[in-house]
């Protein structure tokens, strides 16, 4: 008897998003529960540089019901500027992913304090200290934790408006920063039996040959995937990424990049379908999936 597959390109799949591990505002267990009662089908927790989060969100999808693929979104320096990599169903116990990650992680505080440096010389006092009531994980301080702070103060409405005026690219709150390599990210992550996947690639500031150059390299280190469907693609940015998967061969990922009730425009699970002619990465990682018992 035939047995339908039951990960095909429909599922309700929301394999990105950040807890209080790293910056966002809910704990895994708030997100599980999110998550579900949104109808999200399989879920991943992909917090910035950092798996400690992983069993909470796996315990709480398992009291859910709801099916599970472990996470993580790898911070990148590729041609200048800052690029993440999604990984997806590696081995959470992996210790050369562990480490990778805590290199990774290494040096936010000391860029935190340069971050406040840059700000107090246009007069925006104590930033690091106030950011620090925010962070959930102190090894993981983050230009998020500082929007929050600002915002808090009355300086900007939002925090878009904050990475608009400080926290960009030659605005007073940046801090050019050096993060993993693209080959040592999607190493980690496959190493360790797990899926590397670029993330919302629309959002980079690269020319069309970086682009091309990323992609390239992606696949020669073993990259298999690229987010098509994310919470930061237009319609069109999905339709021209869904083309960059088929051109490179790439499996498709499906994920809102939730952080926040407050913050963020596409809720957990209220994403688009993946395009029928996309092969969803959640196929290849079948076997990686933690079924709800
Ligand atoms: P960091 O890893 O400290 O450089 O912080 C990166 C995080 O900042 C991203 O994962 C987003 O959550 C957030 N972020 C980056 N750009 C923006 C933006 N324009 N508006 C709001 N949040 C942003
Ligand atoms: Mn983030
Ligand atoms: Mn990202
Ligand atoms: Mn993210």
């Amino acid at each position: 008897m035939h047995t339908p597959n039951p990960l095909t390109h429909l599922l309700n799949a929301d394999l990105h998003c950040h807890s209080t591990v790293s910056d966002g505002t809910l704990e895994p267990e708030a997100l599980a529960a999110r998550a579900k009662a949104n109808g999200v089908e399989l879920w991943a927790l992909t917090d910035h540089d950092e798996i400690g989060g992983q069993r909470r969100a796996r315990d709480a999808a398992q009291r859910a019901g709801l099916a599970y693929l472990s996470g993580c979104e790898i911070s990148v320096t590729f041609a200048g500027t800052t690029v993440h990599i999604v990984g997806l169903g590696f081995d959470a116990d992996d210790s050369a992913l562990r480490d990778g990650l805590a290199k990774t992680r290494g040096g936010r505080e000391e860029r935190a304090r340069e971050m406040a440096a840059g700000l107090a010389q246009v007069g925006i006092h104590g930033a690091f200290e106030g950011a620090l009531p925010f962070v959930g994980n102190p090894e993981l301080i983050s230009r998020t934790h500082f929007a929050r702070f600002l915002v808090e103060r009355g300086h900007c409405a939002d925090t878009s408006e904050v990475f608009r005026r400080y926290l960009t690219e030659g605005k007073p709150g940046f801090v050019p920063h050096r993060w993993a390599g693209l080959g040592d990210a999607v190493r980690w992550i496959t190493a360790a039996g797990g899926i590397a996947v670029i993330a919302h690639p629309a959002r980079y500031k690269l020319t069309p040959t970086e682009e091309y150059a990323l992609f390239s390299e992606f696949k020669a280190h073993g990259g298999r995937g690229v987010e098509v469907i994310t919470g930061s693609h237009s319609a069109a940015e999905a339709l021209k990424y869904a083309a960059t998967a088929l051109e490179f061969e790439l499996l498709a990922s499906r994920g809102s990049d939730f952080h926040s009730p407050s913050e963020s425009r596409i809720d957990l699970g209220s994403l688009p379908d993946l395009p029928a002619s996309m092969t969803p990465v959640w196929q290849a990682l079948a076997d990686r999936v933690q079924w709800p018992a």
